[in-house]
């Protein structure tokens, strides 16, 4: 399986390749050259697997270059830190199902990906006897999932800048209490996408890239979709009958997890419709619903890993909507460069809504849905998950099984679900254990100078 850039501008590399560029170096996000599918007798076939197994099937399809064994043990190894034994259960409650995905060690969905990208990256650079700094920008859950992912491997740097003050306690806690030498945190004071913009600065530099062998986390890497597409299949056996299509509510920001169900989709796994479920920062919502790609500012909303506008992922569909045209991809990004928008035909913007169904749920509706869940049905959902949960209820789905997509613990957002339920959350050992414990943490301005430099220095 070879791997292309949405810009075009690329040779094709292989998979081991593409995890290590993070970012194309033609500043596109790289994407498989053709899509494997797979048959309805073949998905019959996987019913009974185990998650890693599953995995295993799924991901070794857009693998060539890493032999089985090792990427099996790769795989086991990763999903042997989860604490629930099916990894990513289903759980049916008022009518919905909600594939639970925070069963990791920073209790959000990430950890599915960043698992196994950490064990990836310490596999590839062995073999290679190379070194990798990571840069990544967070808007809380990428960065502790990432810093718990690659903490104390050989060979790798870690370098997260995060928003100072606009992660959840739990989220800053998670991250800047990892003491380990390779991990450096850093707190701009900015927002989210300055973050972005300065780790895409820097990858986008690429004299540096190339001297400080810079890789990406964020789900710009491949590997993140890859790992994230699974879930989709196992959940789908879980829920569906053969042939049976289901309707997936995706809580969505940068659009990785979104795009995985797509990838998912086009494989040949039986979806009715993505829903993509937003919080105030509802740009992708307009532009579904209205045909609005127009950017605005970032709001501060109750559930902040969706506090984003800008969605790098976003990238990746729209490759496949302008038909596999890199270059009008590549004018789409000059135009939204110089105008603050992309247009689109109305024949793109009749593709995308057979594609995606979306609602943006705001901060009232969440804690009204966080409230009302819990009387109903006993049950605890963290505000983004409710933001999907809230966005599938508005929906006529008739008789096919909604799953909602559970991205992270309730308890790692305990605020907001205090706030709506009026009752105290019970707290995991895996928060529990962080109170008091030392952090280690640099404060910055969002500034990619000072940034560059504080790796440079650090790294050496
Ligand atoms: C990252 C995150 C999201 C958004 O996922 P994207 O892949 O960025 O669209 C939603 N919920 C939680 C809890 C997250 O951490």
């Amino acid at each position: 399986m070879r791997y292309i850039s949405t810009r075009g501008g690329i040779a094709p590399v292989r998979f081991k390749d593409a995890v290590m560029m993070g970012l194309a170096d033609d500043g596109g996000l790289l994407l498989p050259e053709s899509i494997p599918a797979f048959s309805a007798e073949e998905l019959e076939s996987w019913r009974t697997l185990t998650y890693p197994q599953l995995a295993f099937n799924v991901i070794s399809r857009f693998v060539d270059d890493i032999p089985a064994a090792d990427l099996q043990a790769l795989i086991e190894r990763s999903y042997a830190t989860f604490n629930h034994p099916e990894v990513t259960p289903v759980v049916q409650k008022d009518g919905v199902y909600i594939l639970e995905l925070f069963h990791g060690v920073t209790l959000a969905f990430k950890d599915v990906a960043l698992q196994f990208l950490g064990n990836l990256f310490e596999y590839i650079l062995h073999e290679r006897n190379e070194r990798l700094t990571i840069v990544g920008a967070t808007s809380g859950d990428t960065g502790s999932a990432a810093i718990h992912g690659v903490r104390g491997k050989a060979g790798i740097s870690i370098f997260i800048l995060h928003p100072h003050g606009k992660t959840s306690p739990v989220q800053a806690q998670q991250m800047t209490s990892v003491l380990d030498e390779n991990v450096h945190n850093i707190a701009a004071d900015g927002t989210f996408d300055d973050c972005q913009d300065i780790v895409k600065e820097l990858m986008g530099d690429l004299a540096f890239k190339q001297k400080y062998s810079l890789g990406a986390v964020n789900s710009i890497n491949w590997a993140r979709v890859l790992a994230q597409v699974v879930y989709y299949i196992y959940a789908w056996l879980r829920v569906a009958e053969k042939g049976q299509k289901v309707l997936f509510s995706v809580p969505t920001g940068n659009f990785g997890d979104i795009f995985a169900g797509y990838m998912a989709q086009k494989m040949g796994l039986p979806i009715e419709k993505l829903l993509l479920a937003t919080n105030e920062n509802n740009i992708l919502t307009r532009f579904i619903n209205q045909g609005d790609y127009s950017v605005g500012s970032v709001v501060q909303t109750l559930s902040p890993s969706m506090d984003i506008q800008v969605a790098s992922n976003f990238e990746r569909y729209l490759y496949y909507l302008f038909n596999q045209d890199g270059g009008r991809v590549s004018a789409a990004f000059t135009q939204l460069k110089t105008e603050g928008k992309i247009s689109f035909s109305n024949e793109e913007l009749q593709q995308v809504r057979q594609d995606f169904c979306s609602a943006s749920v705001g901060r009232e509706e969440t804690l009204a849905t966080i409230g009302r869940f819990k009387r109903e049905t006993g049950y605890l959902l963290d505000p983004h998950t409710a933001v999907g949960v809230r966005a599938a209820q508005q929906l006529e789905t008739g008789t096919t099984p909604v799953v909602c997509l559970a991205t992270a613990h309730p308890a790692k957002f305990g605020d907001a679900v205090v706030e709506a339920t009026g009752e105290p959350v019970p707290v995991p050992p895996a928060i529990a254990q962080l109170e008091g414990l030392p952090t280690r943490c640099v404060r910055m301005a969002a500034d990619s100078e000072q940034v560059r430099n504080f790796i440079i220095a650090t790294v050496g």
